[in-house]
């Protein structure tokens, strides 16, 4: 669950990313951020994640108050939310395999437990036959579905996709969009930030328009025309 109260940021520069945001995202959603470039997608994707602090209000992620949370409790928020990136954010000297136990690693799964949880999020975005492939010698495609495994495999209950399809062909896009929801049915919840036109006119998901910081729209399961 995701909830922002009158959330306010602005930045040191005395840029104001956000100006009373309200939103509240349920268990299990799958929403999608659009709006112009500056608008504010990025700063609130940082401040679930808890990259940026914010100046006013409260937001309140898997019940973290992260208004007041402690840096030492940092870490189990991040847990808890898994974030794919436009630029994929491989590790490229290591295999597919590895990218993916890289993350259960650093929070200290047990090595006897890693192989299968990360096979099993191989399976998920279907490439378990490429466990042993260096990301240069995959598509982009199956590069975005390694960092969509490496996101799940410590099974977060949020994802926050920073436009996943920004580097993407229209097809592979669309195949990465069904990736996504797969994940989603089975009970995560999704936020994805998106440029992608396609998907905006054709998507039945809520949107959520961002513009000059604050929520120009809020369509809920509906296609938006204009
Ligand atoms: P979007 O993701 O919609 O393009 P951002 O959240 O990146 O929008 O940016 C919103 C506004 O905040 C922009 O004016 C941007 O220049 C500014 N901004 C973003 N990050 C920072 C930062 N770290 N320091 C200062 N200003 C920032």
């Amino acid at each position: 669950m995701i909830e922002f109260k009158e959330v306010e940021k602005l930045y040191q520069n005395g840029v104001h990313a956000l100006k009373k945001m309200n939103l509240h995202i349920s268990e299990g959603e799958f929403v999608l951020i659009i709006g112009e470039s500056g608008a504010g997608k990025s700063t609130l994707n940082k401040l679930i994640t808890r990259e940026e602090k914010a100046t006013g209000g409260e937001v309140i992620v898997n019940g973290f108050n992260l208004s007041s949370l402690k840096e030492k409790d940092i870490p189990s928020l991040r847990r808890s939310i898994g974030m794919v990136f436009q630029e994929f954010r491989l590790l490229s000297k290591m295999t597919v395999f590895e990218n993916v136990a890289f993350a259960q690693e650093a929070i200290g799964i047990p090595l006897d437990l890693i192989s299968d949880n990360v096979s099993q999020a191989l399976a998920t975005v279907g490439l378990d036959s490429k466990a042993d492939y260096f990301p240069k010698e995959l598509s982009g495609g199956e590069q975005q579905r390694v960092a969509i495994a490496r996101a799940i495999v410590n099974r977060p209950n949020i994802i926050v996709a920073d436009e996943p399809t920004g580097n993407l062909d229209s097809k592979t896009a669309w195949e990465i969009m069904s990736v996504l929801e797969d994940i989603n049915k089975q009970g995560t919840t999704i936020i994805m930030t998106t440029h992608n036109q396609e998907f905006i006119k054709h998507t039945t998901k809520r949107i959520i328009v961002m513009d000059h910081g604050k929520m120009l729209r809020d369509d809920k399961g509906k296609v938006l025309t204009s």
